[in-house]
């Protein structure tokens, strides 16, 4: 049974059964195989791509879809439900197109953007550096004004799509000033001295490669810049709010796959001569893991709908990926739990969804820094 979901529109509903019905065809079949062999589903991109699935959220002015964020958070949840690795990867791949979409020139913007929000290029972003992740003021990777452009130099860690992209998204020093010396850079794929490491050895996410990219002389062009030089920390925390919604709802939607196994698993296994769902103390656990997918559901929902508004939401939205994040790890668990010894095995999905789980309370700030992120909130009002 599908989520039933309060959506603002008949074309709303319509979208939301196109999705399932893709996610069902060409996400669900290939999960468990691409992430056992640590397979990156570029084509999988490309289809999502056409459907006219990656730019859902930008203004049809500039190419997108034009749907309201509360709609596009919820294809995401239905994206994660069937394969988390993708989910994550069209939310990166969003994050990446905020830059252009929210601070480039009309020319720049009717240069590159068709393409990106069309999914012909896959996006990557170049925030964190391997001495620099929760604390992105310590990057050290530089660009270097040249005669009409930039040479830039240093290490970029843990980025998705690395290797795979065709543009990185890069957050680059251009001056010393701790914030305000950071500059947003549109990097091509086929620049020369840009490459990318061997992809981390990770413990879930297998589908999705995460590589270390390394800038050595990169020169690109003057027109490559977005944004003003020196605003760059400020345009990649404005869309690391929008993209940690995204991660919220990639996250309930993973919780919310792992409620449906675990209660249609309840249903069928019997111990002491009933059904296991039928035993009050696992009823009970069942219970709190619906409560907390719809807790995280109604969390992000209500930053998406203030978003909508044009009302502030950062701090809604580092509560939304808080909770969300950390529901999607207990709803994980437990749903390991439920399965008892078979949801040890890889013979059931739940163990890797665990596996899956852990990350979301790492990566787009950890869940330390969304605590960090609400107290100064609170302290200013
Ligand atoms: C699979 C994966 C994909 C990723 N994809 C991308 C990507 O596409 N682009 C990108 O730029 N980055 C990406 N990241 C990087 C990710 O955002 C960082 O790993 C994350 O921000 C944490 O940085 P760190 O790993 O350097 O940990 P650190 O910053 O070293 O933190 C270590 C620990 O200390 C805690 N901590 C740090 N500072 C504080 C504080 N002030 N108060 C309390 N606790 C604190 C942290 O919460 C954490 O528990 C990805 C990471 C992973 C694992």
């Amino acid at each position: 049974m599908p989520v039933d979901r309060l959506l603002p529109s008949a074309e709303a509903r319509e979208l939301l059964d196109l999705v399932r019905d893709i996610a069902d065809r060409e996400l669900l079949p290939l999960a468990a195989s691409y992430e056992r062999e640590e397979r990156f589903p570029r084509e999988v991109f490309r289809t999502l791509g056409k459907a006219g699935i990656l730019g859902l959220a930008y203004p049809e002015s500039q190419g997108g879809g034009g749907q309201p964020y509360e709609v596009w958070l919820q294809v995401l949840e239905e994206l994660g439900a069937r394969w988390a690795s993708v989910a994550v990867g069209v939310s990166v791949h969003a994050l990446t197109c905020f830059p252009l979409a929210g601070y480039g020139t009309t020319e720049q913007q009717e240069r590159w953007l068709p393409e990106m929000l069309g999914g012909e290029l896959l996006g990557a972003y170049c925030l964190s550096e391997p001495d620099a992740g929760s604390d992105p003021g310590a990057m050290r990777t530089r660009a270097v004004a040249t005669d009409g452009g930039y040479v830039l130099d240093g290490v970029k860690a843990w980025v998705t799509h690395g290797g795979h992209a065709d543009f990185y998204t890069s957050m680059v020093r251009t001056s010393d000033a701790r914030s305000g010396g950071i500059s947003c850079f549109l990097v091509p794929a086929d620049a020369a001295g840009l490459t990318a490491d061997r992809p981390e050895d990770k413990m879930g996410l297998t589908g999705s490669t995460t590589a270390t990219m390394r800038f050595e002389g990169v020169r690109v062009e003057a027109d490559r810049r977005m944004g003003a030089e020196g605003q760059g920390l400020p345009i990649a925390l404005a869309a690391l709010d929008a993209g940690r919604l995204g991660i919220a709802a990639v996250a309930t939607g993973l919780a919310q796959a792992a409620l449906e196994q675990s209660v249609a698993y309840a249903k069928t296994r019997q111990t002491f001569g009933k059904a296991i769902i039928d035993h009050q103390g696992l009823g009970f656990l069942l219970a709190d893991m619906a409560a907390a997918v719809q807790t995280a559901r109604t969390t992000y929902l209500d930053a998406a709908r203030r978003k909508d508004l044009g009302m502030a939401y950062a701090q809604e939205a580092s509560i939304a990926k808080l909770v969300a994040t950390d529901a999607a790890m207990k709803v994980t668990t437990d749903a390991v739990q439920v399965l008892g010894g078979y949801g040890y095995t890889r013979d059931f999905p739940v163990e890797r969804f665990m596996r899956e789980a852990k990350v979301m309370q790492i990566f787009e700030g950890t869940n330390q820094i969304q605590r960090m992120v609400i107290a100064r909130h609170l302290a200013k009002s």
